[in-house]
Parts: structure tokens; C-alpha cells; sequence
């Protein structure tokens, strides 16, 4: 894909710091290190976002989160946890569009990663909870 960032990454175009290389993804240092080992997990293959993937890619880039989530977590025993985050759309905050998950060591709850969850059950009773459901439901 030309003019994409990622896959000059991945043709080795543009330098990056890599920590995992396969047939299927490249895992490579963030530039921005949120937290320090903050990791983007890479498909080669180029898809702009997580609607784009088939099952085959899915069950290829998926499979291999966990081992490289461990090799960072066991790389420093200040490492408690660990976010993994996808956004999908500008409005999901992505900003390169080939699709990457973040893979964000946790420190401790004052590190430099935030994350939002408003709680809105107040407002959601079971009948728009079933309502919200039936629609997505058959959209499969
Ligand atoms: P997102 O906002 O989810 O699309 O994330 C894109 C991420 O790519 C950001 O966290 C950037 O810091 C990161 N990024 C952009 N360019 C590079 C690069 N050349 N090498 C490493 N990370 C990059
Ligand atoms: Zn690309």
C-alpha cells in the first residue's frame, strides 16, 4: 500500500525498533512510548482497520498477542499488567490507517495511560438493553 507508514515499515523502508518479526506480523516499539515497552503489533498484510479482516488474519495476528504480550511483561518485573488497545475510526482516536493493536505496559496507576469508562447503566433498563442487542444480532 503506497503512502502508508506501516507497510514502509514492514518493507523495512522506514527504521523501526522491531521486537518480533514473523511471516504474519511485526511488533515494534511505539515512538511515542506511553509507557516504556509500549509496543504496536503489526499485520504484514495490509488492512486499514479491524472491519477489514478476514478469519484467516484474524486467527494469524490474534494468535500471536499473547506470546509477545508475555515476552514484555517477563522483560521487566516493574511491569504489573498490561493494556491492549485497537481503535478503529478517527473517532477511535487511530491515527495510522493500518490496522495495529497497542500493546501498553502498566506500571502503576499513575503512569502515563488513561483510560475512560463512563458508567451509563443508570440510564440503560433492560428493555433498550434487548432492543440494543435484537439490532446488533442480526446484522450476523
Ligand atoms: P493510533 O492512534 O491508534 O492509530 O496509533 C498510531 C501509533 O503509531 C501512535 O501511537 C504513534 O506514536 C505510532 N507511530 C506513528 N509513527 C510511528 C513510527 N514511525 N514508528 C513507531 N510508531 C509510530
Ligand atoms: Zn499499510
Amino acid at each position: 500500500m503506497e503512502n502508508c507508514i506501516f507497510c514502509k515499515i514492514i518493507a523495512g523502508e522506514i527504521p523501526s525498533t522491531t521486537i518480533y518479526e514473523d511471516e504474519a506480523v511485526k511488533a515494534f516499539l511505539d515512538i511515542s512510548q506511553t509507557t516504556p515497552g509500549h509496543t504496536l503489533v503489526v499485520p504484514k498484510k495490509h488492512v486499514a482497520d479491524i472491519f477489514e479482516y478476514d478469519q484467516t488474519l484474524a486467527a494469524s495476528v490474534f494468535e500471536r498477542i499473547p506470546k509477545i504480550a508475555r515476552a514484555i511483561k517477563a522483560s521487566d518485573s516493574s511491569i504489573k499488567g498490561m493494556n491492549i488497545v485497537n481503535n478503529n475510526g478517527a473517532i477511535a482516536y487511530q491515527s495510522v490507517f493500518h490496522s495495529h493493536f497497542h500493546l501498553i505496559p502498566r506500571y502503576s496507576s499513575k503512569d502515563d495511560f488513561k483510560m475512560i469508562f463512563v458508567d451509563n447503566s443508570a440510564n440503560y433498563k433492560q428493555e433498550k438493553l434487548t432492543q440494543i442487542a435484537a439490532q446488533i444480532k442480526k446484522q450476523f
